[in-house]
């Protein structure tokens, strides 16, 4: 059994995605070619957004919203404090600080009490300017944009989405269902292959109605590009999609809006009713949907979970722990962040949390293997 089977969605799609990458091998367009071109207006359409800009991967994309904003030493920016690394990597890279804020037991996200609470910590302190909040989608799952954005309004702070294992998810808000990625005043997605839409190599877009903002971070993507890209006009990067990746994206967008959406939330339920009372399942609150980037299961402490890694292991089941330590630990941001309140509920995430094999392809009888496995294990 595979953790994410990438090669059987391939099997299943093998006829159109190979049609599709020999075609641009043909047409010899390797650099925004047209299929780049109508991946960006089929992904803006589909997330109701004005704009959508392709780039090299979700990291890239993170740092171009940033840069558009123009953030750097000083800065302050919210993270949530149980992510993955590139959230805060790139806050950091560009000078500014990272404050890493606790999240919600329940959704994983950030949460929006201890978020108020850095917002004014930062404010007493007086050293930092409050300038963005870095919102995850954290496992498929949007935050919680509702509160988010009214925190955001009260203390005039931009929200970037980070929507790289968000994408396909919704939130219905008056009865409209507005999906992930158009929550932000900038969001952005990944195609790393493992994420909920993912390509053959690295991939990720941005996303906004904003003009000023597209325009500048189009022009960032090809070196700070004025009217050409021999005509450069600040100093920016080398950050664009792959024409084949955009070929290959456009047959999977099909796939994932056809039945692959569909699919992984009927695995994901059918993991919810096989192992409800047995562990910690997750919860989607009422009006989310979720795109399951990851199916985590919260055991009682760190010694269960390895007991129940072993087990798995054992009978040839992959898991993962997203993630074993908090990002106020790592090293990397060691000179300069803020953690406020000791974040607890990310502390007991690390020591609880495991993803259990999840993908559209999975079948019943897989999803049984491993709840049987863990049911044994627990018992
Ligand atoms: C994967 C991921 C990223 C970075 O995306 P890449 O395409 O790998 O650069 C950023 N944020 C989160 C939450 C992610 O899971």
């Amino acid at each position: 059994m595979q953790f994410r089977d990438l090669n059987k969605q391939y099997f299943a799609l093998k006829d159109k995605i190979d049609y599709s990458v020999l075609n641009v091998m043909n047409q010899a367009d390797f650099i925004m070619g047209r299929e780049v071109k109508e991946l960006e207006s089929k992904l803006s359409n589909y997330v109701s957004k004005k704009h959508c800009i392709t780039c090299a991967n979700g990291t890239d994309a993170l740092k171009l919203g940033l840069l558009a904003w123009g953030v750097g030493k000083g800065d302050a920016v919210f993270v949530p404090n149980f992510t993955f690394f590139a959230s805060g990597e790139v806050v950091s890279d560009l000078g500014a600080t990272p404050v890493f804020v606790d999240v919600d037991k329940n959704t994983f996200n950030i949460s929006t009490y201890a978020l108020e609470e850095s917002i004014i910590s930062i404010l007493n302190e007086g050293i930092l300017i409050p300038k963005a909040i870095i919102s995850v989608d954290l496992f498929g799952l949007p935050a919680n944009y509702q509160e988010i954005k009214r925190i955001a309004q009260k203390y005039n702070l931009l929200i970037l989405e980070d929507a790289a294992q968000g994408f396909g998810g919704a939130i219905k808000i008056n009865g409209i269902w507005n999906k992930a990625c158009s929550f932000g005043d900038i969001s952005t997605t990944s195609f790393f292959p493992a994420k909920p839409l993912g390509g053959y190599g690295d991939g990720g877009a941005i996303f906004t109605d904003n003009d000023e903002w597209a325009d500048m971070i189009n022009s960032l993507k090809i070196h700070g590009k004025g009217t050409s890209k021999y005509d450069n006009i600040r100093v920016g990067m080398n950050s664009r999609l792959d024409t084949i990746q955009a070929a290959i994206l456009l047959v999977k967008f099909e796939a994932f809006v056809e039945y692959e959406l569909d699919d992984i939330n009927r695995a994901a339920l059918n993991y919810t009713n096989m192992l409800s009372g047995v562990v910690d399942v997750p919860d989607i609150p009422n009006n989310y949907y979720s795109s399951w980037a990851q199916y985590t299961i919260k055991l009682k402490d760190s010694y269960q979970r390895e007991q129940l890694m072993n087990k798995l292991s054992s009978n040839n089941i992959p898991s993962m722990i997203y993630y074993i330590k908090q990002m106020h630990k790592q090293e990397a941001f060691k000179n300069n962040y803020r953690c406020y309140n000791g974040c607890p509920v990310s502390q007991y995430l690390t020591e609880t949390v495991l993803s259990l094999p999840i993908h559209p392809y999975i079948t019943d009888d897989d999803i049984e293997l491993v709840s049987d496995t863990i049911i044994k294990s627990i018992y």
